[in-house]
């Protein structure tokens, strides 16, 4: 067994929040108020029932406190491993599929993600996540096909799914694709949301790495999905409008 010192428990801080309009992951959020979200800019503000940010997105819904911190993020190392070891070819018992669908099944606070595009059987497996916990996608490369209306008619099976669509002319989709797991994961390159991408990637045809640096899940949250989640980007160049897909929705 290879030593292990449990000084690096200290190091061990897992998101505290999310912010209520960007949805970025907090992972320190001072007692003092007022607080600036550090990616969108929201200003939370002292009150009489919520003396400090914490107290108040919590209220929201929108703590990331885990029951077992430590027994979620090992259980989520190993899939990590796994899935490394089967994209690496080191083993086909593992295919990288498999390892997406435990990644959602493992889910406790959140998924986010981004793709171009995605497939009937993964957005099943999406509304199926969402079931339990909030589930928050950006896809691009919408046409108005049956995905379309599974997202927007039927947005009811899955009420805690949200999603920001860009139809298939949009310049602004974001190209990064990602999947993030309670903060504390992430799937990162070149593979969308499609069965084919996720199966090509067994092949070695599409690119998938697995991110278990915590500062690095934040970073690609807090970069590619927050900005664009809520409809701006760091550069400050303008965004076409981003259609929510909630009763509100008014077409790609
Ligand atoms: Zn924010």
């Amino acid at each position: 067994m290879q030593p292990f010192d449990i000084d690096s428990l200290l190091r061990f801080a897992p998101p505290h929040a999310l912010c209520e309009r960007c949805c970025a992951l907090l992972t320190s959020i001072p007692d003092a108020l007022p607080y600036r979200c550090p990616v969108c800019g929201v200003m939370y503000l002292p009150t009489d029932d919520y003396p400090t940010a914490g107290h108040y997105l919590e209220a929201r819904g929108l703590s990331m406190a885990l029951a077992d911190p430590v027994a979620h993020a090992q259980k989520l190392a190993l899939l990590a491993r796994r899935a490394r070891a089967s994209l690496n070819g080191q083993t086909t018992d593992y295919p990288p599929m498999r390892a997406l669908l435990e990644a959602l099944n493992t889910a406790q606070r959140c998924i986010h993600f981004t793709t171009f595009g995605i497939s009937a059987f993964l957005l099943g497996a999406l509304k199926l996540a969402a079931q339990r916990v909030p589930v928050r996608g950006i896809i691009s490369g919408i046409k108005r096909d049956e995905i379309y209306r599974d997202l927007t008619t039927h947005a009811g099976d899955a009420p805690l799914m949200q999603t920001r669509l860009f139809g298939q002319d949009s310049q602004w989709f974001p190209h990064q694709k990602i999947i993030i797991i309670d903060g504390l994961f992430a799937f990162k390159g070149s593979a969308n949301m499609t069965d084919i991408g996720w199966r090509k990637a067994a092949q070695g045809r599409e690119h998938i790495e697995v991110i278990t640096d915590m500062r690095e899940v934040a970073e690609l949250n807090n970069r590619f999905f927050s900005p664009v989640w809520v409809g701006f980007d760091r550069a400050e160049q303008p965004t076409e409008p981003i259609i929510p897909t909630s009763s509100t929705y008014g077409g790609v």
